[in-house]
């Protein structure tokens, strides 16, 4: 087992797309309560003095969607002023991302994650829940801006959902050849919207790479941050393709990461609740931040353990619990 040094942290619940497979249109979701949310305060306090004093150095802000959190840079800005971080990320949908790029870049945000599932404007708005308008063409701005501001490295996030954007995957992977662009094809999971997956399944990262191999070639590559995904590159591309391979490979057993979500519980793996801790309740209710490290760190002693029982019993369920709300 690797060091435990990382922590995505879900910064709100809501979520201004309705992506099918995360939080379609109708679903019945128990969106967390304002009040319930962890404050910028407590969640400052709660990085400082429980996870930093830890060990913990790397931070990503997720949701639901980030940006819809209120003063999300000024939260950006005193998170990344902290001396001890060494890393801290986002990932985003990008639809609110235009305006918002060099403010975040000025406060302290270096990489950013971006969500991209086609390269079509109508398959985009299938897939995010239609709004009546499109929104591919500013999401598209959003990716722009964020490479022009400087982040680096910028990641395109692409869910590969068969029948509906997998005939893509060329296009998406030729972003990579002429920007310093990187594509991470991530297997569908059963999290959410599990009836789509049941109608559909995945498609494997192998058979992906072999379709991207037979068309350029690959060769193995690094990005910084890659986390569970095995890198590619086209031969001469200045960017990469990653395969996150949860479903086809899973790499329960090398999970170095852990969740708070938005209304602060903190939870040792995305798929099961095992030993999770409501940080935010112990918080309010004056329990000192010194026997929440107790906590905290007993909970990382059993998280191996949590792991490997995941990894064994494979992602074979349906999880109801969506990304957004755990925190993806
Ligand atoms: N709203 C932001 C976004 O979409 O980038 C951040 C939160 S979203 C939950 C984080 C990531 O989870 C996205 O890249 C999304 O595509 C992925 N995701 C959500 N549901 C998924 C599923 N069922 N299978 C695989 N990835 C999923
Ligand atoms: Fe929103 Fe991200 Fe979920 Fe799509 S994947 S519904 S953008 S939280």
């Amino acid at each position: 087992m690797n060091q435990l040094d990382y922590l995505r942290i879900s910064l709100i619940d809501r979520c201004n797309f309705r992506c099918q497979y995360c939080m379609p249109e109708g679903a019945e979701l128990d969106y967390i309560l304002k009040q319930q949310l962890l404050t910028d305060a407590e969640l400052l306090t709660l990085i400082q003095e429980v996870f930093i004093p830890l060990g913990f150095t790397r931070f990503r802000l997720t949701g639901g969607e980030p940006l819809l959190r209120l003063r999300v840079t000024d939260l950006v800005r005193a998170i990344a002023s902290l001396p001890q971080i060494e890393d801290l990320s986002m990932t985003t949908n990008g639809f609110l991302l235009a305006p918002m790029a060099q403010n975040l870049y000025d406060a302290g945000l270096r990489r950013i994650n971006i969500s991209l599932d086609s390269l079509d404007p109508d398959t985009f708005d299938q897939i995010i829940g239609n709004h009546g308008r499109s929104r591919w063409q500013q999401v598209w701005h959003g990716i722009q801006a964020a490479y022009n501001v400087g982040f680096d490295p910028l990641k395109l996030n692409v869910v590969v959902i068969p029948g509906i954007n997998d005939h893509e995957v060329l296009d998406l992977a030729a972003l990579t050849i002429d920007k310093q662009w990187h594509v991470r094809f991530i297997e569908f999971m059963p999290i959410g919207n599990w009836h789509l997956f049941g109608d559909r399944g995945w498609v494997t990262s192998a058979e992906l790479r072999q379709r991207i191999r037979e068309c350029w070639g690959l060769t193995e590559s690094q990005v910084r941050g890659a986390g569970p995904a095995d890198v590619f590159r086209i031969p001469g591309a200045l960017g990469t393709l990653g395969f996150i391979s949860q479903m086809s490979e899973c790499f329960c057993d090398r999970c170095n990461r852990m969740r708070l979500s938005a209304d602060g519980w903190l939870r040792p793996c995305l798929l099961n609740e095992t030993g999770q801790i409501d940080l935010k309740t112990a918080l309010r209710s004056g329990v000192s931040t010194a026997q929440l490290q107790t906590q905290v760190r007993k909970l990382l002693a059993i998280k191996p353990e949590i792991n490997y029982k995941q990894r064994d019993s494979g992602i074979t369920g349906t999880y109801t619990r969506t990304m957004s709300q755990i925190g993806g």
